[in-house]
Formats: C-alpha cells, structure tokens, sequence
C-alpha cells in the first residue's frame, strides 16, 4: 500500500514543535502520557491502514447513490468501518468521561483523524459530523437529550450530521426559512427544506440525528431570530420504540470528489409531522452551531492537508521510480535515464507540496493545541487561547483548501500524463480537495471573517497576540545563524500586515466597509504566508536545536536536516507572495466594485 502520510513526522509535531506534554499537567488530560498518546496514534494507523485505505479508490468508483425512496446506498464497508472507528473511540473519545468518551485531547484526536483523512477523506466525514453533532447537543442540550441521542451516536449505530444549508441559504445563513411552531413545552413542528447534508440518511447507519437551524415562527428577522434543534429521523418514544419523523430524504448530489460520502437533500415535514426538540435557548442556534462550525473549520483545514499530504507522498513514490531524460549537462545518448526525482523542476514542485502540506500539518495541531489549552486551563490563559484560535481559524481553514489544491495539482503534473490518469490516486485527491475550499464557509466568506471580525475583535487584541506569538519564535530562532535571513524575512511580512491594515481601516473609519472588505481574500492570502511561515520557522527551529544537541542517528539527522530546507524553500519561493499580494491591497483603484457588469463581457 502506498504511503499517505508521515508517521515521523506527525511525532514531530505532536511531541517536538507543539510539544502535546504540556497539556498533562492539566487535570482534563493528567491521567495521559506521550506513550499513550502516541500508542493510540498508532491504532489510529491500523485502523486507517486496514478498514480506510482499502476503499478509498472503490468509493470514488461505486460512488453514494440516491435509491429513489429515501435511502443513499453506500459502499458496503462502510457500516463496518463506523462501527469499527466507534469502538475505539474515534467517534466520542474527546468527550469528557461524564459524558461517555476517552476525554482525549484533540490533539490526539485530531491526529487520527488526519490520519484517516489521509487514507479515505470522505469516510472520516461520517465520523467527525457525528462527534461535532454529538459535541452540540452535550454543550448546549438538556441532561435528557444528551441521554437519549448522545450514546448512540457515540456507538457508530446513529448518524449525526449538520444542517444548515437551504436553496436560498448558503454562504448567508440569516436567510434561513425552515419553519419551527411550538406544540408544547418540548415539541415543535418542524416544515422545511435542507441541501447538501452530508451524511444524512445513509445505510450505513440505523438513525440520523438532524442538528438543525431552523426560524420560530414569528423570530426575529436575520441571524438573530434562528434556533436550533435535534431533528431525528426516527423520533424516540416514551415506550423506548423508535417512531418515523417525517424527515424524508429527497435525493442526493453525485458529486466532482469526495464521492462516497453522501450529500443529500432532506425535506421536513411533508406529512406534517415532524417534531424537532429545541436545543438551549430560542433564537441562540446560530451562535450554539458556532461551536460545531468552528470545530468543522479546523477539521476541514486538517482534511485538506491531510488529503495533500496524501498526494504529495504519491507524487514522491513516483519521482523515485519513474526515470526520464538526463541532466542538463549530460550529453551521453547512451547512458540509462535518471529518475525525474534528480530534475530541478520535480524537486521545486515535491517541495512546494512539501511545504504546502506540512506546514498546513503543523497549522491544523497548532490550533487543536489551542483548543485543548483553552478548554484545560484558567480562566485568563483561556481568553488567550481562545483569541488566538479566533484569528488563526479562518486561515487554517481556507490555506490548506486553496493551496491543498494547487499542492494536488502539482502531484498530477509530476506524474506527467499518469497524474492524469485513474491508473494512480493523485487525480482523485485533486477532485477531492476542490470541496474544502467550499463548505463550512468559502474562502470569501473565511476572508471576510478574517477582515471584518477577527482582526479587529477586541480591539485588535487577537492579531496582537498572534504577533506576539511570532516574535517569540522569531526571537528563539534567531540564535541560530543559519535561521536569520528567515527570522528577518519574518519579521518583515508581521510589519507588513500592521502596514496594509493600517492603510486599509481607513477605508472601515470612513465608513466605507464595500472597500474596506472588497480585496479581504488577498489580505486573508497575505496573513496565511505569513502564518505559515511561522509554522516552517517553529519547525526549522526544532530541528535546528536537535541537530546543536548532536549525537543522533543519520536518518534521524536527515529529517531534521529535510526540515530545515523546506523552511528554506518556503521562504524563498512561497513567502514572496505575501509581498505581491500587499502590492494589490495598498493600490487605491476599485477595480473589483465595478456596478456596469457589461465590463465583464
Ligand atoms: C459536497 C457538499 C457537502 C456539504 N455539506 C453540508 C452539510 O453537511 N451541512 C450544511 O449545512 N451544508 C453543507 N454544504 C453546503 C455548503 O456549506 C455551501 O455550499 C456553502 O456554504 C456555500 O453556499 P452555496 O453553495 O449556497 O453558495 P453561495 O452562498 O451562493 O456562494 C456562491 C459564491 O458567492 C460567494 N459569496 C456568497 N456570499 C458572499 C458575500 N457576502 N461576499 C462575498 N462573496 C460571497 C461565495 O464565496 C461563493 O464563491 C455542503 C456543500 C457541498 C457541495
């Protein structure tokens, strides 16, 4: 089976550059070590090794399908491998032991599921909508509701899933109209439409509990007037029977990638009787989904990585094997090709996927890191963590999306006309990816909640913070000579961002917010090289203080020695385009609020 991923490198991360013992010293996650930890990393392995990969190209091919009454029929592994992945807590074990799970940190369960992501990306889906509609109804549900819905799908036997998106309502969720009338304390009869669920009402799994935004009739306009509630499919009786909700499903979408992961349109209500149960207060759902919806981001980043990474260990195999032409400077006929691994060009694209994938790696730990901190700790480190959580989830989502893309892309090319066959996977991570940038919020939608909230949330203090944080990587890095012209470049691109954003929030005071907003994809562009580069510099500072320490073992000295020309390699060619996007941002003409779309023709 081929690699898709790097084991040595997630030990690494976990232990090295975000050292995860620094979390057992808090109560929350005392009762773990790093063998621990690093023994469930390795069943994570298998489990992904023998129940993921397998299939991963076999889902692509027989792909999800709508059976035409009701049901999407999907692979038949798949129920196995649900079941499988609940056993060993890979569904619930970051739920507190109270609440049933392995009160795993995310750093260990995030690091799984990288690992099935790198091996079957739409399969982990399954897994992760269950464990965030889980997470939900134990933050914000009533002790009964947690009972009744919480086990089970804990248990792999139910599905959760997310729904949220309607014809009308995609990216703006104020406009939601799936209907809520009261029928008592408890009940509320739900009307309404909902597409693109992933997940919903697929063989593998007996139940599908709906987490579900929905208006009580006569809410408030906008956001500020939606709810939410557990919709089920089969409603749970007094009696302990399971009753049919009137939650059809409607169809399914066949889809560019992620092919064996259901995406299907569900209608409720159409007999009117469907009941929905609230969950928390009314009109509070879309800040309760939040947490779901932050929790998705962070995981989506990591998929998009993961599935890059995935791809780039594909386009690695392949570069050492496959030998064509000769070195520039080689004029023999007559003597054997060279694999394309020696070729400048293949080296200058198996790094940039390299440093694209890593270094979105490293993003997607940094910030479960952050999330572990934030829920262990006291009250004041919190608002730290949280903050700085704030700020990097837009880019931990959308960096690895966008150039999780063009890192797949790059994989096709060094295969040459084999990248763009079904012979090899590459073409199928490439497909996959594309859907990253798409849901939980596109990249233009991560790029306004960047610009137009993060940055300027509590008064500035979240990028203050992520500045801070910088420095002191910088600061540490700097004893090392070999690291300066990184620290320096660094150091430049965190004046940079202060620069363009002072320039910009002038167009914010003046009121202006259509300019302020209109370039915020390229402001999210530029702070995401430069996040990035922070996470290459933590990485090359790591490794720069093992290889002082001296005696380690050759191949050992060469993975340190590996990390430190990626860094390398990222700021030479991917930290310059920070630069050209400030160009773009600093330049006064509108040229993208144009109102005569005649220009366009
Ligand atoms: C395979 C798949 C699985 C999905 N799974 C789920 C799921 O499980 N649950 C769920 O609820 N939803 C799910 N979705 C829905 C997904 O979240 C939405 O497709 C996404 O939020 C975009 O909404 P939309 O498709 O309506 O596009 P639109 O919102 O119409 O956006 C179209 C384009 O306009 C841009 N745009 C929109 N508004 C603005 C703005 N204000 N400023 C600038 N640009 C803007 C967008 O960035 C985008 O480029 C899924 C979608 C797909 C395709």
């Amino acid at each position: 089976m081929a690699n898709y991923t790097n084991m040595e490198l997630l030990k690494f991360l976990l232990f090295e550059v975000h050292p995860i013992s620094s979390l057992f010293k808090y109560e929350r996650f005392a009762h773990l070590n790093e063998e621990q930890a690093w023994m469930m990393i390795e069943s994570a392995k298998l489990l992904a090794d023998q129940e993921m990969a397998p299939y991963f190209k076999e889902m692509d091919e027989t792909p999800a399908k709508y059976d035409g009454k009701g049901n999407v029929l999907t692979h038949p592994a798949l129920q196995k491998i649900i079941a499988t992945a609940a056993e060993q807590g890979w569904i619930g074990g970051s739920a507190l032991f109270e609440h049933g799970g392995m009160q795993l940190p995310e750093m260990i369960f995030g690091t799984a599921h990288h690992l099935f992501q790198a091996a079957n990306n739409g399969v982990q889906g399954y897994l992760g909508l269950s464990a965030g509609a889980a997470g939900l109804i134990t933050s914000f549900g009533t002790i009964e509701q947690l009972e009744k819905y919480v086990p089970k799908i804990y248990s792999g036997e139910w599905q959760g899933t997310m729904a949220l998106t309607e014809p009308q309502a995609g990216s703006s969720l104020t406009d939601i109209s799936t209907n809520a009338k009261q029928l008592n304390n408890n009940e509320w009869l739900i009307k309404g439409q909902k597409i693109f669920i992933s997940g919903g009402q697929h063989e593998a799994c007996s139940n599908f509990i709906h987490l579900t935004l929905a208006r009580i009739e006569g809410a408030p306009a906008g956001i500020k007037g939606i709810s939410l509630f557990i919709i089920p499919k089969f409603r749970p009786t007094v009696e302990g029977t399971l009753e049919y909700n009137d939650v059809y499903c409607a169809g399914d979408f066949q889809k560019m990638g992620q092919r064996g992961y259901a995406t299907t349109h569900l209608s409720f209500g159409d007999n009117n009787n469907c009941i929905g149960y609230l969950v928390g207060e009314p009109h509070k759902g879309l800040s309760y989904m939040f947490q779901m919806m932050n929790g998705a981001r962070i995981s989506v980043g990591l998929c998009a990585a993961s599935v890059a990474m995935a791809a780039f260990q594909s386009s690695l195999q392949y570069c050492k094997e496959r030998p064509q032409g000769r070195m520039p400077s080689e004029k023999d006929p007559t003597k054997p090709p060279i694999h394309i691994i020696h070729h400048a060009d293949i080296q200058r694209m198996l790094l940039t996927q390299k440093a694209i994938a890593e270094g979105a790696i490293s993003l997607g730990i940094e910030c479960n890191k952050l999330y572990d901190l934030s829920h262990a700790c006291n009250k004041e480190d919190r608002t730290k963590h949280l903050l700085l959580l704030e700020i990097l989830t837009p880019i931990v989502k959308s960096y690895p999306s966008e150039q999780g893309s063009r890192a797949a892309a790059l994989a096709i090319q060094t295969l040459g006309g084999y990248g763009f066959t079904t012979d090899f996977p590459v073409q199928q991570h490439y497909r996959d990816l594309k859907i990253m940038s798409l849901y939980e919020g596109t990249t233009g939608i991560q790029a306004i909640d960047l610009l137009g909230r993060k940055v300027v949330m509590e008064n500035g203090k979240a990028l203050e913070l992520l500045i801070e944080e910088i420095k002191t990587t910088i600061d540490a890095a700097n004893l090392f000579n070999e690291l300066k012209s990184e620290t320096e470049m660094l150091n430049n691109e965190l004046s940079r961002i202060t620069w363009v954003l002072k320039h910009i929030s002038q167009y914010a005071l003046e009121g202006n917010m259509e300019k302020y907003l209109a370039d915020a994809t390229v402001f999210l562009e530029m702070m995401s090289y430069t996040v990035i580069g922070w996470q290459w510099l933590k990485m090359a500072l790591k490794a720069s203080e093992q290889l002082a320490l001296g005696g380690i073992a050759p191949n050992k000295k060469t993975f340190y020695e590996g990390k430190i020309h990626t860094c390398k390699f990222y700021f030479k060619y991917e930290m310059p385009h920070a630069a050209a996007c400030s160009v773009t941002l600093l330049s006064e003409s509108s040229l993208t609020s144009v109102s005569n779309f005649e220009l366009f023709n």
